[in-house]
């Protein structure tokens, strides 16, 4: 909310806060010093500020220039963790239950943590998504040819990407899920302890959803394909690589997988990439 007028005809614009009110007897009082006599619409400015100031009180004012202080916290210092938990504060935001300690892992990159924030909220453009934004075109999964592609197809329900969770199998106690990807991400196991079997199992789903996509991509872009195989090796290496990446107290979870990888991973099956 502005006052231009007023502020236009303002005896002292940069004055402190404690030179406009003041503290008599138990009653608090605002004056607006003006430069010069005014009416009209200037006049039922000031009327409106003063209004609304007469709602602002202080139990003292402390000597010195004014300063802006965030009422949330009690340092008065901004914080977005205090301005999330006063926007969310009575509606059903916070109910929802964001499962953000699955979703925001400190040891995976953020590109990978905030696609998959996509994926829980059901944003990412998948073919469906594509043909209800006006694009035409035949919707066919890129990853297995004979179904339709939708998130839940993608990452649940294609035979690629189910052939890909049995072959993870061998590296997660996983079950193979057959809900929506969004209950998945919601209900993955909650273990956020610091053990290297729970570290293991969270990285895991990140990276099991991210080289889905990379694949589907890839097939889509680049013309080019990956074996079911050859996706679960690339998903084993990037485990180890946030694992590796992250701080010191991954170390346990790092030697875990690597340990796995060694035992169960056979060599890099094959080559690379082929041309479709
Ligand atoms: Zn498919």
């Amino acid at each position: 909310m502005e006052f231009p007028r007023v502020a236009a005809v303002a005896a002292s614009p940069d004055c402190r806060i404690a030179d406009l009110w003041s503290l008599s007897e138990g009653s608090s009082s605002w004056s607006i010093p003006i430069s010069h006599s005014i009416r009209g619409g200037a006049e039922v400015e000031r009327v409106s500020l003063l209004n609304l100031l007469n709602n602002v009180s202080f139990s003292s004012l402390a000597a010195g220039p004014s300063r802006n202080v965030w009422e949330l916290t009690q340092n008065g210092g901004f914080s977005s963790h205090s301005y999330y938990s006063e926007l969310v504060k009575g509606s059903n935001l916070a109910d929802q239950e964001f499962p953000f300690k699955i979703v925001w892992c400190p040891v995976i990159p953020p590109k990978v943590c905030s696609f998959i924030w996509t994926v829980y909220y059901r944003k990412i453009l998948t073919q469906d998504v594509l043909k209800k934004k006006g694009w035409s075109f035949p919707n066919r999964c890129a990853l297995c040819g004979c179904f339709e592609e939708s998130i839940d197809h993608l990452f649940i329900s294609c035979p690629f990407s189910r052939e890909v969770w049995f072959m993870m199998k061998a590296f997660v106690s996983i079950n193979i899920p057959t809900q929506d990807i969004s209950s998945v991400i919601k209900l993955w196991p909650r273990d956020l302890s610091q053990s290297a079997s729970s570290w293991c199992s969270r990285v895991f789903l990140h990276a099991f959803c991210w080289h889905i996509w990379l694949e589907r991509n890839r097939r889509i872009f680049k013309d080019l394909s990956a074996s079911p195989r050859m996706v679960s090796f690339l998903i084993a290496r990037c485990v180890s690589d946030w694992l590796c990446a992250g701080n010191k107290a991954d170390r346990s979870a790092t030697d875990l997988w690597l340990q796995l990888v060694r035992n169960r991973l056979l060599p890099r099956p094959g080559p690379f990439l082929l041309q479709q």
